[in-house]
């Protein structure tokens, strides 16, 4: 069999017709409701006690922190209080045996030396003065509590939240696998450490990324109505959008401020159809979750986001290389190469490891439209040891890895259409000519070429959709979206612990607010 031929019909095991599409929002709707109604459904639909947005008003110096999956960043923001801020951060790699660590102390005490770091780094000054003084006075509350950075702790793993800084871990998702952390109140993990450092920080607001990205979207966007849903296709994916507390079922047990009559909710969409009525199916997903450390949950996420793409690409791959028939990173001799060299691919490369294609490579093989795919073939020889790869091999890479982004950003497009669907907005006759506002954050929707346009155009054929509702939707990046967001929830936990309203914090916040990048400091963080 031809390679081209092959490649075909290895493309099209990743369709995922219209009608799947339809079918799919349909049963993302039904999943929604089930989990407002009651806990242990497949959509956790967590209440997030966060009942309304920003006005831009806001003055202060507030810290945020944000485990994503694949970097640390440690950052802090001004509010100017005229809608600017200035961010200041830094970005590290989470090293990979913490992701795994014996104990969570390990985890949370790493974390907490780069808040010590970035401290002595950026904020020299402040950190020196408040140090000496904590040494100097006897009891550890005995300084001033208003000298302590409020900070916000983006943690983006499944928590049950009981309050504005606290909330027990669920589950490890992503790779990530800590027993011991399970059951615990994750602020108080670092909490802990940070005291250990005696740190002037205090841990004021647990936030997940995409209600974070959902605040700062709302900061940010233009126009005078807040961003609907806040979501990452980042190393994993998750949403959270505005519910009515009318369609909130299930008892909510902490306290929250109900003037607003919404609340935001996580969905936790990542476990999106984990008994696979909708989702599609291929040999190499089934694979995909066999081996990983969480077989049988988080299985939308395993077909959608940064770091399942490159794996479900790489067994594949694999699958293709397997086939004596086929010559696929191989030639008999130079002459069956237009480089007229042999292909060959090292024994040791990272294409026969687990996770050994990184998704980034999908970008790259997408994004290079030159005739003979010259800049997709040295990537392929510089990250995964095939030498000399010939146009028709870099062509198979680039059409799998299409097909499986592709498949991507159409069942992207099916969280999105169901939350726009379940929000009224489109058949809601006030907010008839007003858009729909959706922030987005992370390194796949960011850098994968045309992503964002791939889930418009699905969102096109989406029933109660269509046309004119995909025109509507208006899907923004909000970059660094959870660290600015998080901020904004430091400050409303600042409000609350001063007894006041989080709406009266966060009222009516629809201007547009540029931002200043005063510093970025890169330290080995994974490539984005
Ligand atoms: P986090 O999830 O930790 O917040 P990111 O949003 O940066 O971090 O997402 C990291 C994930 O994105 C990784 O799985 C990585 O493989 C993937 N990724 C990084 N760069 C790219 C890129 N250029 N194109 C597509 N995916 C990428
Ligand atoms: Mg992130």
């Amino acid at each position: 069999m031809s390679l081209e031929a092959e490649t075909k019909s290895f493309v099209s095991k990743f369709e995922y017709s219209d009608e799947d599409v339809n079918k799919a929002v349909k049963e993302f709707l039904r999943q929604m409701g089930e989990g407002l109604e009651k806990d242990g459904t497949s959509l956790s639909q967590i209440p997030t006690y966060v009942t309304a947005v920003p006005n831009g008003t806001e003055k202060g110096l507030y810290m945020a922190v944000d485990l994503g999956g694949t970097n640390f960043r440690v950052c802090s923001i001004q509010l100017n209080g005229d809608t600017t801020f200035n961010l200041t951060y830094t970005k590290v790699a989470i090293p990979k045996d913490l992701m795994v660590a014996k104990t969570a102390k390990e985890l949370f005490a790493f974390l907490a030396k780069q808040v010590e770091l970035f401290l002595v780094t950026h904020h020299g000054d402040h950190f020196e003065r408040h140090v000496r003084r904590r040494l100097t006075v006897s009891s550890p509350d005995g300084f001033k509590d208003e000298n302590v950075f409020r900070l916000g702790f983006t943690f983006s793993f499944p928590v049950q939240q009981v309050g504005i800084n606290k909330g027990t871990l669920i589950r490890w998702t992503k790779g990530f696998d800590i027993p011991d952390a399970v059951g615990k109140d994750v602020c108080a993990l670092l909490q802990t450490e940070i005291d250990k450092l005696h740190l002037p920080v205090k841990v004021a607001a647990l936030v997940n990324d995409t209600v974070g990205t959902l605040m700062a979207r709302s900061y940010t966007s233009p126009g005078k109505t807040g961003a609907v849903l806040g979501a990452i296709f980042g190393t994993g994916t998750n949403g959270a959008y505005v519910e009515k507390l009318s369609n909130l079922k299930k008892p909510l047990t902490g306290e929250y401020d109900n003037s607003t009559g919404d609340m935001v909710i996580n969905t936790e969409w990542g476990s999106f159809d984990n008994q696979l009525n909708v989702l599609p199916n291929t040999s190499w997903d089934i694979e995909l979750d066999k081996t990983s450390v969480n077989p049988g949950i988080q299985m939308y996420e395993k077909r959608v986001s940064g770091m399942f793409l490159g794996e479900i690409l790489r067994l594949a791959i694999l699958d293709l290389l397997k086939n004596p028939k086929v010559a696929f990173f191989k030639d008999e001799n130079s002459s069956s190469n237009d480089w007229k060299s042999t292909t060959h691919i090292a024994p040791n490369s990272s294409i026969y490891e687990q996770w050994g294609i990184d998704t980034a490579i999908m970008s790259v093989a997408a994004a290079d439209n030159t005739p003979e795919l010259s800049i997709l073939r040295q990537e392929l020889e510089s990250t995964l040891s095939v030498y000399s790869p010939a146009h028709d091999d870099a062509q198979a890479f680039k059409a799998i890895a299409g097909a499986v982004a592709r498949r991507a950003a159409r069942l992207a497009a099916v969280a999105i259409a169901a939350i726009v669907l379940q929000t009224g907005k489109l058949i809601d006759p006030e907010s008839k000519d007003e858009p729909i506002d959706i922030g987005v954050d992370g390194s796949l929707v960011e850098h994968y070429p045309y992503f964002r346009d791939m889930i418009t155009e699905t969102l096109r054929v989406i029933d109660g959709v269509g046309e004119e509702g995909a025109k509507r939707i208006r899907i923004g990046v909000a970059k660094d979206g959870s660290g600015v967001g998080a901020a904004l929830i430091a400050l409303v936990a600042a409000g609350m612990e001063k007894n006041t309203s989080t709406a009266d914090y966060f009222r009516e916040l629809r201007s547009s607010a540029p931002v200043t990048l005063t510093s970025v400091m890169e330290d080995d963080a994974v490539d984005e």
